[in-house]
């Protein structure tokens, strides 16, 4: 179909470029200024990673952790929302129905008798922690993750009920979810940074073992009874 006229629009042809122009010397200059400015300013932009941490902002989304309930029984009721919610769909529960005749699992209906978190294929949206409704399911300030086989990077519901009982008393993870909503962000707009991030390496954690918020300190605390 041919173009109507009405349609085309006519543009310049571009100026002819002077002599220093065509040589381009002044935008290598130009350029070179630039560098020489970013070289010269003392700002830091580069933090020395691994010998300093890196600070963190509070609503940092990390590995995730399953959280247990006043009885040390796994939070979580299977209720497959944040399985629905996640766009990675990296997250596989297998539901059971609680033990009726167990006083343990009294007043619970369901729990995942499997969870799987595929950490590989998560893009740490944060979608099922706040997809969750009873605050089960939460992001650490976790960062340094890694593994040596897709395997290990299959997190099962022990570890992420480990990961819980390392990190829950440390000052950096609180519970940050309520009712679906992360508690407070916009309050931590306001903070910045909470210091050196945790680190679930155990010769990280040697090395770290002071410092306050590391995952060695808070395995301190006295051990919880666990239930799986
Ligand atoms: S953080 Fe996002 S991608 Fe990762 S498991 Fe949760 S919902 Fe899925
Ligand atoms: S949304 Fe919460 S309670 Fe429901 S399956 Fe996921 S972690 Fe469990």
């Amino acid at each position: 179909m041919p173009i109507a006229s009405s349609e085309v629009v006519w543009v310049d042809q571009p100026k002819k470029l002077s002599f220093w122009e065509s040589t381009f010397l002044t935008s290598l200059l130009e350029g070179l200024r630039i560098t020489g400015s970013h070289v010269t300013d003392n700002k830091t932009v580069t933090q020395q990673y691994p010998e300093v941490k890196p600070e963190l902002p509070l609503h940092y989304r990390g590995v995730h952790r399953l959280n247990r309930d006043e009885e040390g029984r796994v939070k979580c009721v299977a209720c497959m929302m944040c399985a629905t919610a996640c766009p990675a769909r990296c997250i596989e529960i297998v539901a059971a129905p609680a033990p009726k005749d167990d006083p343990l699992w009294a007043g619970r209906d369901k729990f995942p008798a499997s969870f799987v978190i595929d950490e590989l294929k998560c893009i740490y949206c944060g979608m099922c922690e706040e997809a969750c409704p009873c605050d089960a399911i939460e992001l650490t300030h976790i960062y340094d993750l890694t593994g040596q086989s897709r395997q290990e990077m299959l997190f099962d519901k022990e570890k992420l009920l480990e990961v819980y009982d390392k990190t829950k008393d440390c000052a950096l993870d609180p519970a940050r979810t309520h009712r679906g909503r992360l508690s407070g962000c916009s309050e931590f707009a306001s903070l910045p940074t909470v210091g050196p991030a945790t680190s679930i390496h155990p010769e990280d954690r040697a090395s770290h073992a002071a410092s306050p918020g590391k995952i060695d300190r808070c395995a301190q605390q006295p051990a919880q009874e666990a239930v799986l």
